[in-house]
């Protein structure tokens, strides 16, 4: 049989509110702040570790000071909680405070029908406004745990989705290498033979980083007053915006392609490993933004075909032959000289280079298993 993997991808609603039926919803957020809170000040008191410990030290004063509070409320917050608390001691900080009033739900606590645009909480239904991207999730996917944020005085819901999809057996590893401008791939199949090389365009993250520098730009010349000048304020803002729509179209746009051709030669997508990866400034910080992005969402297209990913690291994948191995020579910045094979250029010699080592994970620990 083959097997199931979920995929999960986050939704956003907002919530439309009539007149005045959210407040049980937004009384409930400050509830949950403050228990969320009492829970974090008992960790941090008497440096609980477990569920059970901390269980055993709230849950009957909790029920005491919020009889009217569901009770299914209380334990969705304990894991959060010692979150919270865990990663604040390891940065040597202060005890935490909860800033912002939210609520987790699980499932069972609630209904949400996208046909009708309607979220039923705790017995109470609201029409939600859902939006374009809303549509895609109507289609076999099932709704998980939400929460629900207080923001400016609006309730949002953000609703994680899941979907059972079938994994290919796969015929083909994809390497694939951005770059600033373009993106290389590299089809191999099981022995190693090329089957498919090709450099898309990239624009995204030229786009990116041009509205990132004109935003600087704008920044510097007014200071730190630009803040409080709505005009520029606004024209920072815009800048920012575009630096985002423009590039995430980009990016949906190439990972498009790349799915359709991974589809096509039914390849696990071989990707730079990105974690620990770390920006030293603002311009880098683009970079990576966009890098992780764009894996992000090539990542879930093509799970979403039954394509896995195989993140390797990248060290190396441009100064090696990958034919034979031997230490290539720079010719000029794009072009590579193998002595035994002559000229390659820099991309493709990197996108060859990530799928050979993506080919080499496939075939000696088989199909990674998702966390
Ligand atoms: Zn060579």
């Amino acid at each position: 049989m083959t097997p199931l993997i979920p995929v999960r991808l986050a939704c956003r609603f907002r919530l439309d509110e009539g007149n005045g039926e959210a407040q049980p919803l937004k009384a409930l957020c400050k509830v949950s702040q403050n228990i969320l809170q009492y829970m974090v000040n008992i960790a941090w008191k008497h440096d609980v570790k477990t569920r059970e410990q901390l269980r055993r030290l709230v849950y009957k004063e909790l029920r005491k000071l919020y009889p009217n509070v569901p009770a299914i409320l209380i334990p969705t917050l304990y894991s959060k909680a010692l979150g919270i608390v865990k990663s604040a001691k390891s940065n040597g900080g202060s005890k935490p405070t909860i800033k912002k009033p939210f609520v987790i739900l699980h499932k069972q606590m609630y209904k949400l029908d996208l046909e009708k645009s309607t979220i039923e909480v705790l017995g109470f239904k609201h029409p939600i406004n859902a939006g374009k991207y809303a549509e895609k999730f109507k289609d076999g996917w099932n709704p998980k745990e939400a929460t629900l944020h207080l923001r400016r005085g609006k309730v949002w819901i953000n609703v994680v989705f899941e979907k059972l999809v079938e994994v290919v057996k796969p015929k083909a590893v994809m390497g694939i290498d951005l770059n600033l401008k373009n993106l290389a791939i590299t089809v191999l199949d099981f022995k190693g033979k090329v089957l498919h090389q090709e450099k898309l365009p990239f624009k995204g993250l030229v786009k990116a980083l041009t509205h990132k520098i004109l935003q600087e730009r704008i920044q510097k010349k007014y200071g730190k007053s630009w803040r409080f000048v709505k005009g520029i304020r606004k024209t920072v803002s815009r800048h920012g915006f575009r630096q985002h729509s423009r590039c995430l179209a980009e990016i949906h746009l190439i990972a498009n392609r790349i799915v359709s051709l991974a589809e096509k030669f039914q390849a696990f997508l071989s990707i730079e490993n990105l974690k620990g990866l770390r920006a030293d400034n603002d311009l880098e910080e683009v970079h990576l933004w966009a890098y992780r992005k764009q894996q992000f969402v090539l990542g879930y297209k093509a799970l979403l075909k039954g394509l896995r990913s195989l993140p390797v690291s990248a060290k190396g994948t441009s100064s090696k032959c990958p034919i034979c191995n031997r230490r290539l020579k720079q010719k000029t910045y794009e072009e590579l000289v193998c002595p035994k094979h002559g000229l390659m250029h820099r991309d493709l010699v990197a996108s060859w280079n990530i799928a050979k080592k993506g080919l080499g994970k496939l075939l000696r620990c088989g199909v990674p298993v998702p966390p």
